[in-house]
């Protein structure tokens, strides 16, 4: 990394970032998912992200596309909840955007970002304040647009910012979709699963951006 861009390495080490996280806040997600849940999101989130390190290291790759259809595959065919399909298709609408780049600098991945959002709003179809993980993902890919300006390094942690308060800001909503929505109102008050894992997401990716800036 230049400080300017992010190399298909520094990708691929927010991926080994990412899933160490997830791991280490595995009970953290169990805990919430129970609260309004199945009490599955955490070793789902930790199943699928082991399955797509397992993958990366068995084959390296030279493209953004390629990496991250990899990560998207892995999530879809590993991962039997929800999450599984909406972050394998985050990422393989990320990397796509990108096709046949071996870096992105802020703009591309502000392009790439909102692809995977298209993508997860695409196949769940929830808007904002359903109580799901696109409340703290909207936000953040808003404020790393706004900030490419600033370089990869700061549009990452004022993203990874905006992600945490769209996190918090999830817990008085009544969940509307997903699993959470069949408590009703009872889902009020419990932060939502999919929204603490996406805060995660970019936290990984502003420690990785800002290791090279
Ligand atoms: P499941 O709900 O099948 O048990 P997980 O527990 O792994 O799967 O993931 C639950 C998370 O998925 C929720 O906390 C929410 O953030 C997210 N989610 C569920 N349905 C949708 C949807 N339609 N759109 C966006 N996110 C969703
Ligand atoms: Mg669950």
């Amino acid at each position: 990394m230049t400080g300017e861009t992010l190399t298909v390495d520094d990708l691929a080490a927010w991926m080994s970032r990412f899933a160490g996280t997830i791991r280490f806040k595995r009970e953290v997600l169990t805990d919430l998912d129970s609260a309004i849940g199945d009490a599955d999101h955490g070793p789902n989130m930790d199943r699928g992200m082991q399955a797509v390190i397992g993958k990366l290291d068995s084959s390296p790759h030279d493209t953004v596309d390629t990496l991250f259809r990899t990560v998207g595959m892995a999530l879809v065919g590993s991962v039997g909840g929800a999450s599984g399909p909406l972050y394998g298709t985050f990422f393989l609408r990320f990397g796509g955007s990108a096709a046949g780049a071996t870096e992105l600098d802020a703009a591309a991945l502000a392009a790439a970002l909102q692809s995977g959002l298209d993508g997860v709003v695409a196949r769940g179809k929830a808007a904002a304040g359903e109580k799901t993980m696109l409340d703290a993902l909207a936000p953040a890919v808003t404020a790393f647009t706004s900030h490419i300006d600033d370089g990869p390094a700061a549009a990452a942690r004022a993203a990874a910012e905006a992600a945490a308060a769209g996190r918090d800001a999830t817990e008085p909503m009544t969940a509307t979709k997903g699993r959470a929505s069949y408590l009703g109102r009872r889902s009020s008050g419990h932060i939502d699963p999919g929204a603490a894992s996406t805060a995660m997401l970019f936290d990984t990716l502003a420690a990785v951006a800002d290791a090279g800036s």
